[in-house]
């Protein structure tokens, strides 16, 4: 029997193939978990990373049921509560119950110093990355309160939450208002088994980190391929993380294994954080 076999799952922000969703719902697949793949149907708008094509969700959830286990592609905005709860209900219909939520939609605005910050882009932000993964949390609990063994919630944060970085005030603040969410959460669920918990990448090969990658590019004089290049040499490990690796920290909080783990914050920066000299 496989590790996550007879549990539902649901991800968010799944939508594209290149992203952390969509490796963290087919990792979650494999293991034997029924997976719900939640994501917009179409690009973000605003001042903000508007993501690459067209998600197309149906085609994600057809991967996901070629593994074996049973897929449902649902439409949501993380932003808007009455679009989470149809989400949830939709969910409970097909499948029941919920035994692991992954909060991974999010975004970043376009950089810009303080002074020059637009307000819109900010409250976008923050209201995606934030606002969106309490609302989903907040929909999805219940449903985990009613399961005697509990369940796993994971939010996606980032590296950035602690160290911050220049001109993404409103990503970095969002992200660290996750890991504060995470441990408030924790607290109040720990009596219903539900163990909640945050991961922290660092530079994670997809669309979204490309596109900041090209953002630095134009200010550094530099192509994105230079970029990438030198991140992997400054990374101990020597190369850049792929969404693999991420799905990899998900399945294993998802799993028993980390049953008596709650309110934790794992870095998954291949050692980049570190300052490697004197
Ligand atoms: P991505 O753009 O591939 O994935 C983000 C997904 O969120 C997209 O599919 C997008 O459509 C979805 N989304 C955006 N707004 C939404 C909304 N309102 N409702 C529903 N879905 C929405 O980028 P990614 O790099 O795979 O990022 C996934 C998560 O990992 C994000 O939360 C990101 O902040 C975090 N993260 C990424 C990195 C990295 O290096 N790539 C590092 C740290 C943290």
């Amino acid at each position: 029997m496989k590790r996550l076999s007879g549990k539902v799952a649901l991800i968010t922000g799944a939508g594209r193939k290149k992203g952390i969703g969509y490796a963290c719902a087919l990792r979650l697949a494999e293991e034997g978990a029924n997976v719900v793949v939640a994501d917009l149907g179409a690009a973000s708008d605003g001042e903000i990373y508007k993501g690459g094509a067209h998600v197309d969700l149906e085609a994600v959830a057809a991967d996901i049921s070629a593994t074996g286990v049973q897929a449902l592609a649902v439409k949501v905005d993380v932003t808007d509560h009455v679009s989470v709860q149809q989400m949830v209900d939709r969910m409970k219909e097909v499948f029941g119950r919920l035994d692991i939520l992954v909060n991974n939609a999010g975004t970043t605005m376009e950089p810009a110093p303080l002074v020059h910050t637009d307000l819109e882009a900010w409250r976008k932000t923050i209201d995606i990355n934030l606002t969106g993964t309490m609302l989903c949390c907040r929909a999805a609990a219940p449903l985990m309160m009613d399961n005697e063994e509990g369940g796993k919630i994971i939010n996606m944060s980032s590296r950035a939450a602690h160290r911050g970085a220049i001109w993404i005030h409103a990503y970095c603040a969002s992200k660290a208002g996750i890991i504060g969410l995470t441990r408030s959460m924790a607290l109040e669920l720990a009596p219903f088994k539900i163990c909640v918990n945050a991961l922290c990448p660092g530079d994670i090969d997809t669309e979204l980190k490309r596109w900041g990658w090209g953002k630095e590019a134009l200010i550094m004089g530099k192509t994105v391929e230079q970029i990438a290049e030198e991140t992997a040499k400054a990374t101990p490990l020597g190369r850049i993380g792929t969404p693999e690796d991420v799905a990899a920290a998900v399945a294993f909080f998802a799993s028993t294994d980390a049953d008596y783990l709650t309110g934790e914050i794992l870095n998954i920066t291949g050692g980049n954080g570190m300052r490697p000299i004197f």
